[in-house]
């Protein structure tokens, strides 16, 4: 059989390694990138006016601003759940609005996303809830079982594997979504609101968690009212104020 790699002969000179095939494009510095972005709903509602923003990866982000400005619709526009009106939307390198069904259920594996209310499934246990995303994305029972001990550690959960969601604190049941958010460990997460159930001990573990993650890499983008985090946090900050955004910090 021949290989493919043909050793060079000794005059030969080696051909230049290309820094980039048409395969492997360079990936995008920006994460998320918005430009002249509006969405507004079914009913006339305006939600976003005009965003633009661009992320790098590896960041933090807090979004703050009222409720009802449209902090939580900037994460829906983000991963696919509502479709933007007008305005492009590049996610990990990925125009949103020109991906097919399969196309965006594959970037939407990339990106976690955790909420205010948890959304674990009452019926299954902590660690059922965190390899469900991973049987559904084809992992092998091997990668699951190496994965599942290490991701529960990491949010402090070892030891809890077996509990239902009603058997946790809430500070326990957001440390399991975030567990389920990130066991696939995309490039992204997305928290939308979630210590706005938490007392404060419960919230400041839930931040330091997410601290933790972007300190391994991912970009995180989190919206929140919590003010004592966003002052005693070191990290951008932008606002949505009357569906517009206005940069803080
Ligand atoms: P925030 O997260 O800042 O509280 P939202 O993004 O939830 O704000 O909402 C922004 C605006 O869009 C609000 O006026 C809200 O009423 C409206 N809105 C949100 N979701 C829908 C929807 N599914 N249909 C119609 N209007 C909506």
């Amino acid at each position: 059989m021949t290989s493919l790699l043909t050793p060079l002969a000794k005059h030969q000179i080696p051909p230049a390694q290309p820094t980039r095939t048409p395969e492997a494009p360079p990936p995008p510095a920006h994460i998320i990138a918005l430009r002249h972005v509006n969405k507004t709903y079914e009913n006339g509602a305006p939600a976003l006016v005009d965003i633009n923003l661009k992320l790098n990866k590896g960041s933090f982000l807090f979004i703050t601003g009222p409720s009802g400005a449209g902090k939580s619709t900037l994460l829906k526009l983000l991963y696919g759940q509502e479709k933007l009106t007008t305005g492009q939307i590049h996610v990990n390198g990925q125009e949103i609005s020109s991906l097919k069904g399969n196309q965006l259920a594959m970037l939407r594996r990339r990106i976690g996303v955790i909420f205010q209310d948890y959304k674990l499934i009452p019926r299954r246990t902590v660690a059922e809830n965190v390899a469900f995303v991973l049987h559904a994305q084809g992992y092998s029972r091997q990668e699951i079982d190496r994965r599942l001990p290490l991701t529960l550690k990491m949010v402090g959960l070892q030891g809890k594997e077996d509990r239902f969601p009603s058997q946790l604190s809430g500070g326990e049941q957001q440390r399991a979504s975030i567990a389920r958010a990130v066991v696939g460990t995309p490039p992204l997460l997305l928290a939308d609101e979630p210590t706005g159930n938490l007392d404060e001990d419960n919230a400041r573990q839930v931040f330091n968690i997410l601290r933790r993650l972007n300190g391994i890499g991912i970009t995180v983008v989190v919206t929140t009212h919590n003010e004592l985090m966003v002052r005693s946090l070191n990290y951008p900050v932008i606002q949505i104020r009357n569906h517009r955004l206005h940069h803080i910090r």
